[in-house]
């Protein structure tokens, strides 16, 4: 068999652990894992990866494109251009968007916008708000469906209607309408009630800025994530549903879901990289608005990091969320107006690896959670997010000793700022490669829209342990 591409001397990270090796790529699949030096007569290509590592490419199954919409913002090419610059091969959309994601049809509409745009590979979660669509839209494909328990009423984004749910017999309706899709049931927790009132009290002494914002989500000891994600297990337990709640940052909705997991609740979750490495107070003040506001407590990060080497947590996830400096900077005087989210697809593996390197982690899990769990969650596991024989090509050489330094400069994003400005890594991607072409090398991206393909697989997903 003719070999296109040898990714050769680097150290491989497959399933069954880390080894010399080359891998072998034909035909976008990984054809061999082979040891170093041996010979084949027919390679199309090769790329040295003498000291360096090589990692499953990255699947992040919570991006925020912006794209229809907000494209002022970021849109699904630059989204693709972000992600390949930062090891990541498969993303999956959300659906606040204008409009959002609440039907088959508008669902479609998305994906070829995807088809044409997306350098990478894509999947999109559509809004689960309509009962009627969740048949016809799991029949497109998709992996999962997403809700905001959130309802905002000072602003309209970035949680639009359309893709609110919080009343708690919605929910358990939706779930029971999910439930014979097999698909996952993303929802981000939140107690609205609760907010109004605790957030009411904040502003009303005077506190709306990025540090009352922060105080008012963290407020005691995180009442308003943990008394969302007590009902949402209770009822994905009642309904046998498979949900995946967004944005761990708490210790008791950690613990909840470890116990939840024990006694055997379809669920699993994910963090999101500003909890582990924007979420201190000292970063709210000196970044304000443009850090989310999320405030996670150093006790409570430890609880992160601990559910993330335990398996509680499942994946980790950017939540790519970019808006412009203008959206931005009202927030330093009236934080509630501000757009929330903050980008990340950019640096997220490299951050992940220098905490592997600080002993946060293993090499493995950081895989793990990068790549395999959300392959498997979100049932993509046949083709993407493992290094082993007949997957998809979609691998990402790392260099894992080099000092570089993030700059807004260099950030692919259209908002054109990042909130780790300043800070100095020394973990870096390499190469990016998507089926076996390469995507990003040397700092350019050079994969092109419409390279993507939509991530899809007729297994079932599995839920994690
Ligand atoms: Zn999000």
């Amino acid at each position: 068999m003719a070999i296109d591409l040898r990714i050769a001397g680097g150290e491989v990270v497959t399933p069954d652990g880390r080894r010399p090796a080359d891998v072998l790529v034909h035909d976008g699949k990984i054809a061999g894992i082979v040891e170093h030096g041996l010979e084949i007569s027919d390679v199309g290509g090769t790329i040295d990866a003498a000291d360096r590592l090589v990692l499953p490419g990255m699947v992040d199954p919570h991006v925020h494109t912006r794209e229809p919409g907000f494209t002022h913002k970021e849109d699904i090419t630059t989204t693709g251009q972000a992600a390949a610059a930062g090891g990541v091969t498969t993303i999956f959309g959300m659906p606040n968007l204008s409009p959002p994601t609440t039907s088959a049809q508008l669902l479609d509409e998305v994906l070829e916008l995807y088809a044409a745009k997306s350098l990478v590979d894509y999947n999109h979660n559509p809004a689960a708000t309509v009962p009627s669509e969740i048949s016809a839209m799991a029949d497109r494909g998709i992996r999962a469906f997403k809700v905001f328990m959130v309802v905002d009423t000072a602003r309209t984004y970035p949680h639009p209607a359309g893709t609110g749910m919080h009343d708690h017999g919605d929910l358990l309706r939706m779930m029971d309408t999910i439930r014979p899709t097999g698909l996952p049931f993303m929802i981000h927790p939140h107690d609205q009630a609760l907010m109004d009132y605790i957030e009411g009290e904040i502003i009303g002494a005077g506190e709306n800025t990025p540090q009352g914002y922060a105080k008012a989500y963290a407020a005691r000891e995180g009442v308003i994530w943990d008394t969302a994600c007590d009902v949402l297990l209770r009822l994905a337990e009642a309904a046998d549903c498979h949900i995946h709640l967004m944005h761990m940052q708490t210790r008791r909705s950690i613990d909840a879901v470890r116990r939840a997991k024990a006694r055997g609740v379809k669920v699993t979750c994910e963090v999101n990289h500003w909890a582990l490495f924007l979420g201190q107070w000292d970063q709210i003040e000196r970044l304000g608005p443009y850090v989310l506001s999320y405030w996670v407590p150093d006790d409570a990060r430890a609880a992160v990091w601990e559910g993330l080497n335990d398996g509680t947590i499942d994946m980790l996830s950017s939540d790519h969320g970019p808006h412009t400096r203008e959206e931005k900077e009202i927030g330093w005087t009236e934080m509630w107006k501000a757009h929330t989210g903050t980008p990340g697809i950019q640096y997220q593996l490299p951050l992940l690896l220098d905490a592997v390197k600080a002993g946060k982690l293993s090499l493995e899990r950081a895989v793990e959670l990068t790549a395999k769990a959300p392959a498997e969650v979100f049932g993509l596991a046949a083709t993407k997010g493992s290094i082993a024989v007949g997957q998809d090509a979609d691998l990402v050489v790392i260099d894992p000793e080099r000092r570089w330094t993030i700059t807004n400069d260099a950030d692919l994003s259209r908002c054109g700022w990042t909130p780790y400005d300043g800070h100095e890594a020394t973990t870096a991607v390499e190469t990016t490669i998507l089926r076996g072409s390469v995507i990003y090398a040397a700092g350019e991206v050079v994969g092109r829209p419409g390279q993507g393909q939509m991530a899809t697989a007729a297994v079932p997903a599995v839920v994690g342990n």
